[in-house]
């Protein structure tokens, strides 16, 4: 494929992909930002554990000043190191954490999601047929005070958990929306049904070609198309989907978005899939002070000739909160979505696929090779997206690729392969060997681990996201929510590593499960490491920011299944708090 150059085909297509993830995370955050302290602090009076170290560590106190932890230790060189007049803060027994590094999400999705109607079935939401489905778009339409030529988005529709186990079509959603154009986005963020309206709008008709990397499902025996269009099929969407909004409706959108996550105890955030109409959103939050957070971002591969080896983009380094960390490939689609691309076939039906069904590549190998070589080449981190295992053998073929055109194999690169849920036990001997860091996405096992049985079979469903098996081969991997395709919720996450249990409450894959203390290493100091700030962040030692969260209780103490209730009293960044619960 050769892939659009344009600057209006590549906003496009960009456009399109950046529905990674889309999910409505749900709506706890509501308390406002409060202007933290100055100068020095200590903290005390609670379990203060360190992060540091492969065991749990606790001190007696923490000294912050200036933002920066000055100290950890007892409580009398605590207080010596702050000096006087520092500020003392009893933790009255809550617990004393790194704050957590997300190591992958949609920060920007969950600001759209803000404006759209929130489709997933429960718990995040609480659409469980197609006829609830229409209601919530209805309801939005009355929230916005739409008229009927504005587009409705709705986002987290899963065919699987409705009634009807089907997507919903066209037709569907034409009843209910003879005018308005409608687009309705997979929870996987992998795919989306529009209606007639918007089908129109988009150009997509019974002449349109399928695109490569991508399908357009028809109705049975016509080329007519159904309204479910997958992967690059959604490039014709793009343009609706991501018109510019008012600046000041960003802007609001933006500090929600900021305050959100905060509530969760995250303080440093990610936003990996950053299309170009989106780089001066992140511009101007980044310049009206709005990131009291640190955003990670990673432009996508489409970009890559712009952003590499020419001065757009300055990597590496936060200004105003906002970093470029990386770029962000997309080698496939998702497992639920039945798009994750696989060695051997999906078990169930797919829908446009008839026989050896294993999903399919969104990148061909050549390409792959060239962005590699060009991102290796130029020292800029590269982010891939690979679910299945096939796409992960093409992300590998184009990092032996790279490597083998610029001579070099030990520079430290830390490639992070984003989500490697359907990851085979070689190829994370391979990740060993290469110094690749996989980002698990153990929230799968949760949502769509009885799905996964079905689609995979035992074996690969029990292997899903192996993240002691990573850790247990050295490797410092990371975990993660995709939010807006799970809610960010760090001690949910953790929840699903310690447990693996399904929505049905089964275990899927038990030699999987991590400690507790381990499960959080991937959400501190593995974080920080994987985006080269294991210096400044992810543990809590004399020197590092103070990048810190309160927990109402010690997730390594209490029971497992309490974990997931463990609720953010306090998140408090370079030592001002931006978070304390209402
Ligand atoms: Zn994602």
């Amino acid at each position: 494929m050769t892939l659009p150059r344009s600057p209006i085909l590549v906003i496009a297509l960009c456009a399109t992909l950046v529905f990674s993830a889309c999910r409505q995370a749900d709506e706890k955050a509501k308390a406002p930002l409060i202007a933290g302290h100055a100068s020095s602090q200590v903290y005390f009076g609670g379990d203060i554990l360190t992060m540091a170290g492969a065991e749990p560590a606790y001190v007696e106190a923490l000294t912050v000043r200036d933002g920066r932890i000055a100290f950890a230790g007892s409580k009398a060189d605590a207080l010596r190191a702050a000096g006087e007049g520092a500020e003392q803060i009893d933790l009255h027994g809550h617990t004393l954490l790194p704050g957590f590094v997300d190591a992958h999400s949609h920060l920007l999705n969950y600001a759209d999601s803000l404006v759209q109607a929130n489709l997933n079935p429960p718990p995040i939401g609480d659409v469980q047929s197609i006829a609830d489905l229409l209601a919530r778009m209805r309801a939005l339409k009355e929230r916005l005070k739409a008229d009927d030529s504005t587009l409705l988005v709705g986002q987290g529709y899963d065919q699987d958990f409705l009634a009807e186990k089907r997507h919903p079509t066209a037709a569907d959603l034409d009843a209910a929306f003879p005018a308005n154009p409608v687009i309705l986005v997979h929870t996987s963020g992998h795919m989306l049904v529009a209606n007639s309206a918007a089908l129109r709008l988009a150009g997509v008709t019974a002449k349109t070609p399928d695109p490569e990397g991508g399908t357009i499902i028809r109705k049975a025996g016509s080329r007519e198309p159904v309204g479910l269009v997958q992967e690059t099929g959604m490039m014709a969407f793009a343009p609706l989907l991501k018109a510019p909004r008012d600046p000041a409706v960003s802007a609001d959108l933006m500090r929600r978005a900021v305050e959100h996550y905060a509530s969760y105890g995250v303080t440093t955030a990610a936003e990996h899939l950053v299309v170009p109409a989106q780089i001066p959103v992140l511009e101007a939050a980044a310049d009206r002070g709005l990131l009291k957070i640190d955003l990670v971002a990673a432009p996508i591969y489409l970009m890559t000739d712009t952003v590499i080896g020419t001065n757009k983009i300055h990597w590496g380094e936060y200004r105003n909160g906002l970093k470029y960390a990386g770029i962000k490939l997309t080698l496939d689609g998702s497992p639920q979505g039945k798009t994750a691309f696989l060695s051997r076939p999906y078990l169930t039906p797919v829908p446009g696929c008839r026989g050896d069904c294993r999903g399919f590549a969104s990148i061909p190998q050549d390409e792959v090779n060239r962005l590699m070589l060009l991102a290796y080449r130029h020292h800029v981190p590269v982010f891939a997206h690979c679910n299945g295992d096939a796409a992960i053998d093409s992300l590998l073929e184009g990092h032996r690729f790279a490597e083998r055109e610029l001579g070099e194999t030990s520079t430290d690169r830390r490639t992070v392969v984003i989500h490697s849920q359907i990851v085979r036990p070689d190829q994370l001997a391979s990740y060993r060997q290469y110094g690749l860091i996989p980002s698990f996405f153990t929230n799968h096992v949760y949502y769509w681990g009885d799905t996964h049985l079905a689609n995979l079979g035992q074996e690969r469903a029990d292997f899903l996201s192996p993240l002691n098996s990573a850790l247990k081969l050295g490797i410092a991997a990371t975990n993660h929510t995709d939010n807006i395709v799970t809610p960010v919720d760090p001690m949910f996450l953790l929840w699903t590593s310690v447990t693996r249990t399904t929505r049905s409450g089964k275990v899927l894959g038990a030699l999987e499960k991590v400690t507790p203390y381990d499960g959080l290493r991937a959400l501190t100091i593995n974080g920080a490491h994987q985006y080269f700030e294991e210096r400044t962040k992810g543990s809590l030692e004399a020197g590092k920011l103070a990048d810190l969260v309160v927990l109402d209780q010690n997730p390594v103490k209490v029971p497992p299944e309490a974990i997931a209730r463990t609720r953010v009293v306090e998140t408090i960044k370079a030592g001002t708090v931006i978070y304390r619960t209402p």
